[in-house]
């Protein structure tokens, strides 16, 4: 399974994306409608220049308190974050999460956003690439 594969499963490259200049509070009122745990923040649409999730406001609150939520995107995000590719399998994006301790992934092409995997999204696909195995083993063992 590749990355390709994981985006055309969700039905496509679509990007939940905040500019810069977005306030910390703009920033977790679309994370709570649109249900999600992390934005990519990019001034042009096209690259994603960082990332903020959730656990970086909350962390951001945590310490520094109430009056972050009037800080830009900018300030809190984590820059150029690590990125994968259409090609890259749906293991090699895992291991990269796992070591890195982050659930998002933007997907680039040519420097160029294409879309977002998260860890759900990749747990999902071998989820099913493996059941799917499982069935093909037992119909072999079973003659079928
Ligand atoms: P997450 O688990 O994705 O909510 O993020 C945990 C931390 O990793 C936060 O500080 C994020 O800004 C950061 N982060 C999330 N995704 C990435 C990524 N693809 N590359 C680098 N850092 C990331």
């Amino acid at each position: 399974m590749i990355v390709q594969q994981i985006l055309k499963s969700k039905g496509g490259g679509h990007v939940v994306t905040v500019k810069p200049t977005m306030t910390v509070a703009e920033v977790t009122k679309i994370l709570a409608e649109k249900r999600i745990g992390g934005v990519i923040v990019t001034a042009g649409g096209d690259t994603a220049e960082g990332i903020l999730s959730e656990r970086d406001i909350v962390r951001a609150l945590s310490h520094r308190g109430s009056g972050i939520l009037t800080d830009t995107a900018e300030t809190l995000m984590t820059r150029n974050p690590v990125c994968c590719e259409r090609s890259d399998t749906a293991d090699e994006v895992l291991r990269r999460m796992t070591d890195g301790r982050f659930r998002h992934m933007p997907v680039v092409e040519d420097g160029k956003l294409i879309g977002i995997v998260t860890i759900g999204d990749v747990v999902k696909a071998r989820l099913s690439e493996l059941s799917m195995e499982r069935d093909a083993l037992e119909g072999m063992i079973a003659g079928h």
